[in-house]
């Protein structure tokens, strides 16, 4: 018997005795206090058994700025486990509001998306990637004594492509009556420099998420991450998800990676793999901006299809990787910029999966901040820097209206201010949702693993939930799910990055 064998059944007959003697003491007239103390031994000898567990060893956690830092090294099953285990209240409480989010929109239950998760997703994700799914599950009921499972693990994964991209398609097909008018997000204003455009010749990334504040204020994790096999990562993310989502990551060959979605999109492949665990492969396994490419295009589902924005710092080449389903098209400049705010481009991705993408309504929320990013970048050409970068993310100027406001067509986004909402996804009017956080980086910080983030509106607004709610009674149901989203401070954070004493 090796040391963590002896040691998990000396625990588990720790476990069985605290759970006889309260079995015993169940048919005497045992007080409620009595039984509470000994659930809480039980809990506590099952926190102390898992904190003991050798698949911790080396992780950490730390608060920052509004973030929640972890470290996670080592094999699959382990990086799983100590995510699981480090965030498991974070996950807990991400999954009840995502989960939520998701039966809503869709009017499906949860047993929908399990059914989804298990037969359809599961099946294509590599093992690298479903042992570090089934690791985040032990983790996750080893800290907290957990019921969810692997399938509730997946489905929470997929949370950006399962009900915008997979029920719409599936509705259709089915020719489902009186289905949800579903419609795909639009996450995120974005962008990447290099050349003659920034201050020192060399890449420049910036990105901030667009989501709604239920989930966006939870979005506020730093995963630093020392795999087994492939690249280190430092990227940010979303409780429980193995991909960042939102999207940002650096790894430690050089490439830069950012993204905004494009916004009505339609099409899902069943047959294809999950786009999270692609997204995620690609960060950790490709070198070059073919690699991460041909990663992305490798069963393409479809699923949050995304205007990827990258970089490579080793040679100081930026790219756009258009990702449609039936067509995609990759530009690449070394000296440029690409911009992103939720609009395709390509006539071929227009025409083909965002049909209905109105490039010409000056008026809507992608293109009122696509006309903001023209400008911006060009009165500031040769002059970009990380420093300027995160001005820029906070930036209030509308287009539209031609005045200074903070609404769906700010690169700042509060679509909670805005009587029109953002109609091409689905957002009605004074939806609570926007700009939820945002970061950067470049080509040396990028060398460093270093990036700067900021949680909260990239202006440094806070949003405060129990006014809003008095005032838009419409949206009573995010109620139990909806909290303050109050800004930090922009906060620099590195691989290997230990507390402050
Ligand atoms: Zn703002």
């Amino acid at each position: 018997m090796n040391d963590s064998v002896r040691r998990a059944a000396a625990m588990l007959l720790v476990i069985l005795g605290g759970a006889a003697l309260w079995w015993a003491g169940s048919g005497a007239p045992a007080s409620a206090s009595a039984n509470d103390a000994m659930v809480a031994t039980i809990a506590a000898a099952r926190e102390h058994a898992a904190a003991n567990d050798p698949r911790l060893k080396g992780a950490s956690r730390f608060e920052e700025g509004g973030w929640i830092y972890v470290h996670l090294e080592g094999d699959p099953g382990a990086l799983g486990y100590q995510h699981g285990y480090l965030l498991a209240p974070e996950i807990e409480d991400g999954f009840a509001a995502v989960s939520a989010g998701m039966m809503h929109s869709t009017q499906r239950d949860w047993e929908f998306f399990r059914k989804a998760a298990r037969e359809m997703l599961w099946p294509k994700i590599d093992a690298e990637y479903q042992q570090e799914l089934q690791g985040i599950v032990e983790g996750l009921r080893a800290r907290t004594g957990s019921k969810l499972d692997v399938d509730d693990i997946v489905a929470f994964n997929a949370f950006e492509e399962l009900p915008d991209y997979y029920v719409p398609w599936l509705n259709k097909k089915q020719k489902a009556a009186n289905a949800p008018n579903l419609k795909s997000p639009g996450n995120c204003s974005a962008f990447v420099a290099t050349g003659s455009w920034t201050r020192d010749g060399q890449i420049v990334m910036a990105h901030n998420n667009w989501t709604s504040y239920r989930n966006g204020e939870r979005w506020r994790i730093v995963f630093d991450i020392a795999p087994k096999n492939g690249y280190r990562i430092l990227m940010d993310g979303f409780p429980g998800v193995i991909a960042s989502d939102d999207d940002f990551g650096i790894n430690s060959d050089g490439l830069m990676v950012t993204e905004t979605t494009i916004t009505q999109f339609e099409g899902w492949d069943p047959n294809g793999k999950a786009e999270f665990a692609r997204a995620r492969k690609a960060l950790q396994y490709a070198g070059s901006i073919d690699e991460y490419t041909k990663i992305m295009l490798d069963g393409n589902n479809g699923g949050y299809a995304n205007d990827w924005l990258l970089g490579d710092r080793k040679t100081g080449e930026i790219a756009q990787l258009e990702l449609g389903l039936k067509a995609y098209k990759l530009w690449r400049t070394k000296d440029g910029v690409l911009a992103g705010s939720n609009w395709a481009r390509d006539p071929k991705v227009l025409k083909e999966d965002a049909p209905e993408f109105d490039a010409n309504n000056k008026e809507s929320s992608p293109n009122a901040r696509r006309a903001r990013w023209d400008e911006l970048l060009k009165e500031n050409k040769g002059r970009i820097d990380v420093a300027l970068a995160v001005k820029m993310l906070g930036d209030h100027s509308d287009t539209a209206q031609k005045k200074e406001d903070a609404n769906e067509h700010t690169l700042c986004g509060h679509v909670d201010g805005s009587p029109r909402g953002v109609k091409e996804w689905g957002w009605q009017a004074y939806y609570p949702g926007g700009a939820v956080q945002g970061k950067a980086t470049d080509a040396t910080m990028t060398k460093e693993m270093r990036i700067m983030a900021r949680m909260g509106h990239p202006c440094g607004g806070d949003f405060l939930a129990k006014p809003f709610l008095a005032a838009h009674p419409e949206y009573a149901w995010e109620e139990p799910y909806l909290r303050d989203m109050k800004a930090g401070p922009w906060t620099e954070f590195r691989s290997g990055q230990a507390a402050k004493e």
